[in-house]
């Protein structure tokens, strides 16, 4: 097999893939929280916030890597329930990378969430079948952007909502300066340091930096069919959340 397991029985090559996908989850989340200083959990919570998950609602997170969003979506839409009423939520997390989602599954879900591997650029979901998506992290590393944004707004129910978090630019020089020197010095040397990949780091500060800025990004959101979109800078605008209405 691919991962040379052909020679250890069935119970042993569980335990082994377990702990594969374990060290993927974690080391992915603590590369996140050394190059953030733990800020992306505050910028999660505050994306979902903004989403403002409903009971009964269909909720889909593209790019949904471990089920950061899902998670969150899942317990929000619960508390709403449990206050007043309603259906349960279904809260669908979708990540091409079959490894990430597995990771997931090991980190544990929520009874409304469900796991699919799938690509933002093909959603496998009908038309106007989803209240709400979202896509945090994700966006930026997709190949055609517009692709993108407009299988977002197909997938779509009418009044549904839309929402990105991604890195954008930073609002001042100040910021800017401080967070330069910290993208380009420090995030490849602590990526050299967890994952010893100091070039998968280096990619992802240099992605970062082509990434559309807030008012560029948000003219595409709204070329791809969205109304009312709004720009929050979270931390001076070292990230963004983009926020608009399927109409
Ligand atoms: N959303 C999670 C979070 O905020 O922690 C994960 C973000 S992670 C940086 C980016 C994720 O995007 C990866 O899990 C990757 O597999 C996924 N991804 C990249 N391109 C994709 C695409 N075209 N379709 C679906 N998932 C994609």
């Amino acid at each position: 097999s691919s991962f040379g397991f052909r020679d250890v029985d069935a119970k042993e090559k569980v335990k082994m893939v377990r702990g594969v996908f374990d060290s993927v989850a974690s080391s992915y989340d603590l590369m996140n929280d050394l190059m953030s200083g733990g800020v992306h959990r505050l910028w999660k919570d505050a994306a979902a916030a903004k989403l403002n998950p409903r009971p009964g609602e269909t909720i889909l997170d593209v790019a949904g890597g471990t089920g950061d969003m899902a998670r969150r979506y899942s317990r929000m839409a619960r508390r709403a329930q449990e206050r007043r009423g309603g259906e349960d939520a279904s809260v669908i997390v979708l990540d091409y990378n079959a490894e990430m989602i597995m990771a997931g599954v090991q980190k544990g879900g929520e009874p409304e969430m469900q796991w699919t591997v799938g690509d933002a650029m093909h959603l496998p979901l009908p038309d106007a079948s989803v209240d709400a998506y979202s896509i945090s992290f994700g966006i930026r590393n997709v190949a055609d952007i517009a692709v993108a944004l407009s299988e977002a707004r197909r997938v779509l129910k009418p009044g549904g909502r839309f929402l990105c978090l991604e890195f954008s630019r930073p609002t001042t020089e100040v910021i800017r300066q401080a967070y330069d020197a910290w993208s380009f010095h420090a995030i490849p040397a602590i990526g050299q340091w967890v994952a010893h990949d100091r070039d998968s780091y280096q990619y992802l500060v240099e992605s970062i930096r082509r990434f559309p800025d807030q008012s560029t990004f948000k003219a595409m959101i709204e070329t791809a069919g969205f109304r009312n979109v709004s720009v929050t800078n979270l931390s001076g605008g070292v990230a963004a959340i983009h926020f608009g209405w399927a109409i």
